[in-house]
């Protein structure tokens, strides 16, 4: 083990282990079956490629994602880790070069399509190579009851008869038992160890809205994170062109991502993600799969995903880097019914698929803390009361005092004007509106005319929405959208349920959210205040990358260039401390970044920037 930690010091310039790298490790040096479970960003990739690394000895990791092949191989290498990827994408000439490699052992980790790992010619070159340990990545793909079920992964069966004596590592961000024992059986694993991490994403900000206008949602949202990385998804692929369209219009430098584009209008969008020409990307779901670009500050959903899964897995591509993320998520009544259509019309919903609907649909009406439902729902226990890092936690939202009362006034106005009104007039009124239509109506006379005066409109308004979401009014099936009360309403009504409404209290501010986020995950990590050196970085990050024609976040992580920013090195020993620079990254690049630190704190002093920059340099160690 202490050659591991020597190793993850020397190449990938980390101090320390996260949770459970150091036992999975420990699988892979004991040579045991092992299936490893953490979230998107837990560090799985360090738990087959240190061990690879340290023993010098061929591993070979199967990956069902040719674009990530290609990333992982390119930050292995600038990393000085000799790896190669084998996949379609390959020439013949290439192809025959990474072979012929393979079979003089100058790789110590092979990624390689499934589909092509179970060609014999490939079985046989591994078997003459020699190989150490095989790691199989996104293993749920294995499993039908995985979200993601890919046939190929059928076949790796045959490893285990091929090469009966060497391990078998399975990494997944899927926690559900039943995936867990498909991958067993599917393997053939021997009694694997099985590693279980954390579900909790500390470093995520969780925040649920209802939404009201959408544009204006997401352009505040995307105000709180002007010029970094997001991904906002939508249900449909219209909503994706409109989107973008809208936010092009007011200069942000958003791209769109669905299934309905050609080709290679989407690999430009995905390339230009990647490469930082674009800062948001709007997609539907289709997104995202090959985008390992750790620097994500923000997910925003327009629309509400159809289980807790999906969510969990679209959220969880922010903050990969461990830096403070938000996740909003903006939602409607509308898409619950949308979404049971869209499975409905696909046909019989996959089992499980609407419960797990209904499942989402209640963590948006919840109020109890996003980080406690979202690991509890993954089988695990939340031992924090308050989270620091979600709406409900922060004091956001909160449920409106007499909500009981307020929810059966309005149902009782429903029934009293003999549910033929839609919602705009029950809101006037329950307001004691003075409209022509009302005195002709002669509603004032009703008891519930005017009992909700002292409210907003838009409030009332959007009570009776959180009512029709929560299924106590429905509206009719006629020509106008008039509401109804429900079965469930009429329980309210009878005093036999209450329904919570939820209120918005505050608007999330740009810092407080983020900072608590900070303390909960690692405190010193991301508190400069050096905006300036940091975007510098940035710039410099970018350009040198387009150099060696590889993305920006494989020259160095987000949170390196935070702690290079804060920290300030200007020695190559100083420069060695940060976290994420290995020897191989030092020798490369260290001595252009250097420069640029040096550069900066030189022309700083000297730089007559606006008082912003002096009131934040006066806090940048605290
Ligand atoms: P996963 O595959 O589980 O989603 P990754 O392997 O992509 O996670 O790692 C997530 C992030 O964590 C990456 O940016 C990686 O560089 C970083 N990371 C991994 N292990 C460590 C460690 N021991 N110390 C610091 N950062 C780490
Ligand atoms: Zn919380």
């Amino acid at each position: 083990m202490e050659n591991i930690r020597q190793t993850v010091k020397r190449v990938w310039g980390y101090d320390a282990l996260l949770p459970l790298q150091e036992e999975a490790i420990g699988a892979v040096l004991a040579r045991r079956d092992s299936i490893v479970i953490l979230p998107t960003g837990g560090g799985k990739s360090l738990c087959y490629q240190a061990p690879a690394a340290a023993m010098g000895k061929l591993a070979v990791v199967v990956s069902p994602l040719i674009a990530l092949m290609k990333d992982q191989v390119d930050g292995l290498t600038t990393a000085g880790v000799p790896a190669a990827f084998l996949n379609s994408s390959l020439t013949t000439d290439e192809r025959r070069l990474v072979e012929a490699n393979v079979a003089r052992g100058r790789y110590h980790l092979l990624y390689v399509a499934p589909e092509r790992l179970v060609l014999p010619p490939c079985l046989r070159l591994l078997k003459q190579a020699g190989v150490a340990f095989f790691a199989i990545d996104e293993a749920h793909c294995i499993s039908q009851w995985g979200h993601d079920f890919r046939p190929e992964y059928r076949q790796l069966k045959v490893v285990r008869e091929d090469f009966p004596d060497v391990a078998i590592h399975a990494f997944t961000a899927t926690a559900t038992p039943r995936v867990r024992a498909d991958i067993a059986t599917e393997l053939a694993l021997r009694e694997p160890e099985i590693l279980v991490g954390s579900f909790d994403r500390p470093n995520l900000v969780y925040r649920v809205r209802r939404r009201t206008d959408r544009l204006q949602q997401v352009t505040e949202a995307l105000e709180r994170h002007r010029g970094t990385a997001g991904i906002i998804y939508c249900i449909r692929r219209a909503e994706v062109d409109q989107l973008t369209d809208a936010l092009r219009r007011r200069g942000y430098r958003a791209v769109a991502y669905h299934a309905g584009l050609a080709d290679a209008e989407r690999r430009r969008a995905q390339d230009d993600f990647i490469a930082e020409r674009a800062d948001v990307v709007v997609a539907t779901v289709a997104f995202g799969m090959g985008i390992d670009r750790s620097d994500v500050r923000y997910v925003i959903h327009a629309g509400m995903p159809k289980s807790i899964e999906h969510y969990q897995q679209e959220a969880g591509r922010a903050g990969r880097d461990g830096l403070p993320s938000e996740c909003l998520l903006l939602y409607s009544g509308g898409d619950f019914g949308l979404w049971r259509s869209i499975l409905m019309a696909e046909g019989l919903p996959a089992p499980g698929a609407l419960p797990k609907l209904s499942e989402m649909y209640n963590y948006c009406q919840g109020a109890a803390c996003r980080h406690r439902f979202l690991v509890n729902y993954f089988g695990q226990a939340y031992r924090t009361d308050t989270c620091g890092a979600c709406d409900i936690c922060l004091g956001e939202v909160a449920v409106e005092d007499g909500s009981a009362t307020l929810a059966r006034q309005i149902l009782a106005c429903v029934t009293e004007m003999g549910e033929r009104f839609g919602a705009d007039y029950v809101t006037d009124v329950l307001r004691g509106a003075e409209t022509a239509r009302i005195a002709r109506m002669r509603h004032s006379r009703l008891d519930t005319y005017g009992v909700l005066r002292q409210y907003p409109k838009a409030t009332v308004r959007n009570w009776i929405e959180q009512l029709e979401g929560q299924e106590y009014l429905a509206r009719g099936e006629g020509e106008y959208p008039t509401l109804d009360v429900t079965a469930q309403g009429h329980r309210i009504l009878r005093g036999e349920d209450a329904a919570p409404l939820l209120r918005t209290v505050g608007r999330p501010s740009r810092e407080a959210p983020s900072r608590l986020a900070r303390q909960a995950v690692s405190p010193g990590l991301g508190r400069t205040n050096d905006e300036d050196l940091f975007e510098t970085l940035r710039v410099l990050r970018r350009t040198m990358a387009q150099e060696r024609g590889i993305p920006p976040y494989l020259i160095f992580s987000d949170a390196s260039l935070r702690e290079m920013a804060r920290e300030r090195p200007t020695t190559e020993d100083a420069f060695l401390q940060i976290r994420g620079v290995g020897q191989r990254k030092l020798q490369d690049l260290g001595q252009r970044f250097l420069a640029c630190i040096r550069k900066h704190g030189d022309g700083s002093a000297g730089d007559t920037s606006p008082a912003p920059s002096i009131a934040r340099s006066s806090t940048k160690r605290d």
